[in-house]
């Protein structure tokens, strides 16, 4: 019953958020660039696509190879990136990883796991997203949203995204793997909210047992 639902679900949301064209990231899947794609889940953390397409046009004009973002002084570095929030700490780390990248890997992005994670700034989900959308590894990359909202529809019981991927992976048809994360992020933005989500007007919400949502729209 339970993978019946995750189908039906998959494939409802899959009509309702059509992947690829959508977010900057998943543009960048159709001409896979492992070191802007690296840079750019970089610039998107804590902030909206549109600031992250911002950022990383304004820096790929400039410098999108480790080498020529080392070579670019810090506070133009910064100007560069300023719409993307965060900026000074998002330089210092951009500064790191294409130092480290460069230095380590000959300059080209690490395409294992545990490579990418030993870089300081690079988490689990930085290394998915890189892993999928640069490599094609069929891995799931899990945000805040993809960790709330399977845990709200019932699929998993988990506390840190971590616990989720692993969890995910044993129930999610894989063909549903490499847009989940799209998929997720953009419902998590704009229905299954972190707050007060709008169950009302959710496409889903006859599958949805909505565990642990005190408070609905
Ligand atoms: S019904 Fe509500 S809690 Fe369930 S997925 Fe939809 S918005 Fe989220």
């Amino acid at each position: 019953m339970q993978q019946k639902n995750i189908v039906q679900i998959m494939e409802t949301l899959k009509q309702v958020y059509p992947t690829h064209t959508k977010t900057t990231l998943n543009r960048m899947r159709d001409k896979p660039d492992a070191f802007r794609i690296l840079i750019s889940c970089l610039l998107s953390l804590r902030t909206q696509d549109k600031n992250t397409e911002i950022a990383s046009n304004n820096l790929f004009a400039v410098a999108d190879t480790p080498e020529e973002i080392l070579k670019l002084p810090v506070k133009k570095l910064e100007k560069l990136i300023f719409s993307s929030g965060h900026y000074k700490k998002k330089a210092r780390t951009l500064k790191h990883v294409s130092e480290i990248i460069l230095k380590d890997y000959n300059g080209k992005v690490p395409d294992r796991r545990e490579e990418l994670e030993s870089i300081k700034g690079i988490g689990p989900k930085t290394a998915n997203i890189v892993l999928a959308f640069a490599f094609g590894k069929n891995v799931l990359p899990i945000d805040t949203h993809c960790h709330r909202i399977p845990n709200r529809l019932g699929w998993v019981k988990t506390k840190t995204p971590v616990q989720t991927e692993i969890e995910l992976g044993k129930i999610l048809p894989e063909k549903y793997w490499a847009d989940f994360n799209a998929i997720f992020v953009q419902f998590g933005k704009t229905i299954c909210v972190p707050i007060s989500p709008k169950c009302s007007e959710c496409p889903i919400s006859q599958y949805c047992p909505k565990i642990g949502v005190t408070r609905r729209r």
